[in-house]
């Protein structure tokens, strides 16, 4: 998939709304528009970069500051004391359904695990 055809690639650059609640020059965090739990947010490269499977050495920076995005945002978000969880879906067996890397951030109530 081209970066033009990409749904979170369209989010990036304002051509499809969400619901946005921080970003920088290389991350973007909004809310996920089917939510699996009281918060579901979903911290993103604003480069395209397909799957986890797809980052290099050179993501390493990259891919720090979009695990830290998402602990300041569940800071932001009430979760510090509650807990929550942070899960990456990788390809098809971990039910990776929009290919542009993206980090689920899930909180406000007990969650499950194992995951289904
Ligand atoms: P995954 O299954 O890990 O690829 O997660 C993709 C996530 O993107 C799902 O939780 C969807 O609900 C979410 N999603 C799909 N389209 C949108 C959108 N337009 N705005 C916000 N979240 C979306
Ligand atoms: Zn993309």
């Amino acid at each position: 998939m081209t970066a033009n055809e990409c749904l979170f690639c369209k989010i990036v650059v304002g051509d499809v709304p969400a619901d946005i609640l921080y970003k920088d020059d290389e991350v973007l965090a909004f809310r996920d528009i089917n939510p699996q739990a009281p918060i579901h947010i979903l911290v993103i490269p604003k480069q395209h970069l397909d799957s986890l499977a797809s980052v290099a050495d050179e993501n390493r920076n990259l891919m720090g500051h979009i695990m830290l995005t998402a602990k300041e945002i569940a800071r932001d978000e009430g979760l510090s004391h509650s807990g929550y969880r942070t899960v990456i879906n990788v390809g098809a067996d971990g039910g990776q359904t929009v290919h542009h890397l993206h980090l689920h951030l899930l909180g406000g109530r007990a969650l499950r695990w194992p995951p289904g």
